[in-house]
């Protein structure tokens, strides 16, 4: 008789010990009664493990962090935020646990993360815990993001605990396990830099370089070329997110990572109706993170990070300052160009157009949208057909027909390829009606529509015939759509 032997799980624990300062070793809470809600078997493969063994109770023990293979060291993260705009030195993972890193099978190092896990010493106020809801539409929507081909963390999965976990009513909680190129944030610099520690500060950004731009150790002043390349990342993700109409509506400087990843899926959604100003987070009054203020929000944030590695950049302060100035101006230039080019793929524009061209085409183009009230989404979709010779699906949208009709003219000039628009312009986002119905039958404990939204939102460029359903936007009596902090 011949036993197979359970497969041998390395976690590493690189970053506790390069960075202890930063790492309190900490315990998951246990789950009285553990139920796996969601597996991402296409990500399991991606990091080598096997799903059936995840699905049972040795893998069971890893997504919740109470059975975490010999060698590793689950660890409490510390960081510091800027909290709609106001500083707190010490945030750190109230309710989240690293359990260490995986090297993936295209050899890349990454995080495995729990979120919902229990209190740790940063808790705060805070239970530690996460409900079913909140967790499921981490998963949903950051799988959708990826398949959108935005840098993203992924959701590995859910397992519901047992626990019920307290909110506005009682909830059933839940553990998200997730994967990021690493859990680095903004707030993790402004953490060490608070405490005025030189050579932490260094190890810091030594480890950030070796994990995310490797590139930055042999440059003049890494730390420098670190920030740059930092700059860079988040300048193209803002514009990546803005092309899809999405909303990241807690852009603290502690949910902005190192790595360019989009991270912590709270109150976010996906703007329907174009329009700038679009808030969907209950506690953001002032508009701090509405969709055409993200840009902003960005490098405000990113000059907070270049606050914090100012002494490694020169050891003269003024002209660290001039320096990361200098960098920090790469974010205008470097976000323009994202968005102008994907703006002129999304219209089915060739490339090596004058630039004033897609430019004037594109801010035209938006304010007929706003005017209208347009779908977004809906509309590049609508326009492929117009591109295709029938116009009406994209002038049916609009209010100001003749409007539009000068705007196709000067558009269809330029011979859009109808093709191209439909590899670009997804005919599925998670809507937020569809997520929150998703989200209250899991609560309530059917899995069927969060398994359907997650299929769907996969393939987002693929119409499907009968599914029209979750191709189109709320209906009016969804109402105005209003998110949560309290996840
Ligand atoms: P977030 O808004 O999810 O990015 O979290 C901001 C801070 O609050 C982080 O330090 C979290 O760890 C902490 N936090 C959020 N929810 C909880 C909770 N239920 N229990 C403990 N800490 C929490
Ligand atoms: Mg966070």
């Amino acid at each position: 008789m011949s036993v197979v032997p359970p497969p041998v799980i390395r976690l590493d624990n690189r970053f506790a010990r390069e960075l202890g300062e930063l790492a309190v070793p900490w315990q998951a809470a246990e789950a009285p009664e553990p139920r796996l809600l969601a597996l991402n078997e296409e990500l399991a493969a991606e990091l080598g493990l096997d799903p059936q063994w995840l699905r049972g109770p040795d893998g069971l023990g890893l997504l919740l962090g109470t059975g975490v293979p010999e060698g590793a060291t689950p660890v409490a993260q510390a960081y510091a935020g800027h909290q709609f705009g106001g500083f707190s030195p010490r945030l750190g993972d109230g309710r989240a646990l690293l359990l260490g890193e995986l090297t993936d099978t295209r050899g890349r190092l990454v995080d495995l993360h729990l979120k919902g896990s229990g209190r740790t010493p940063f808790a705060r106020g805070g239970d530690g815990l996460a409900a079913v809801g909140p967790m499921l539409r981490e998963y949903v929507i950051s799988e959708a993001m990826h398949a959108l081909g935005i840098p993203t963390t992924r959701s590995l999965a859910v397992v519901a605990t047992g626990r019920p976990v307290r909110r506005e009513t009682v909830l059933p909680g839940a553990v998200l396990a997730r994967v990021a190129g690493s859990h680095l944030r903004v707030g993790s610099f402004q953490y060490v830099a608070a405490t005025g520690d030189l050579d932490l500060l260094r190890r810091l950004t030594d480890h950030a370089i070796a994990r995310h731009h490797p590139e930055a150790a042999t440059a003049e002043v890494p730390a420098l070329a670190l920030f740059e390349a930092v700059v860079a990342d988040q300048a193209s993700l803002v514009a990546r997110w803005m092309l899809v109409g999405f909303v990241h509506g807690v852009m603290n400087t502690d949910n902005m990572t190192i790595s360019g990843e989009t991270i912590d899926y709270g109150p976010c959604a996906f703007m329907e109706a174009f329009d700038p100003a679009t808030v969907f987070s209950s506690i953001d009054e002032g508009g701090r993170y509405a969709y055409g203020n993200q840009p902003v929000v960005a490098q405000w944030n990113l000059a907070r990070l270049a606050e914090a590695l100012l002494p490694l950049i020169n050891d003269d302060q003024e002209r660290a300052i001039e320096l990361a100035v200098q960098a920090l101006g790469g974010f205008g230039r470097i976000h323009a160009a994202a968005w102008s080019d994907g703006m002129r793929a999304k219209l089915g524009l060739p490339q090596g157009l004058e630039a004033a061209v897609v430019g004037s085409l594109v801010s035209d183009l938006l304010a007929l949208l706003q005017e209208s009230h347009v779908d977004f989404t809906t509309f590049f979709r609508a326009l492929a057909a117009a591109a295709r010779g029938d116009a009406e699906p994209a002038r049916g949208l609009f209010l100001d027909l003749a409007g539009f009709d000068a705007w196709r003219e000067r558009w269809a000039a330029l011979e859009p390829d109808a093709d191209a628009m439909d590899r670009v312009n997804p005919v599925h986002i998670p809507r937020n009606h569809l997520v929150e119905e998703a989200l209250t039958a899991a609560t309530e404990g059917d899995l069927g529509p969060v398994e359907r939204l997650v299929e769907v939102v996969r393939s987002p460029y693929r119409p499907r015939p009968g599914w029209e359903r979750y191709a189109a936007p709320a209906p009016a009596d969804f109402g105005a759509y209003r998110t949560f902090c309290g996840t």
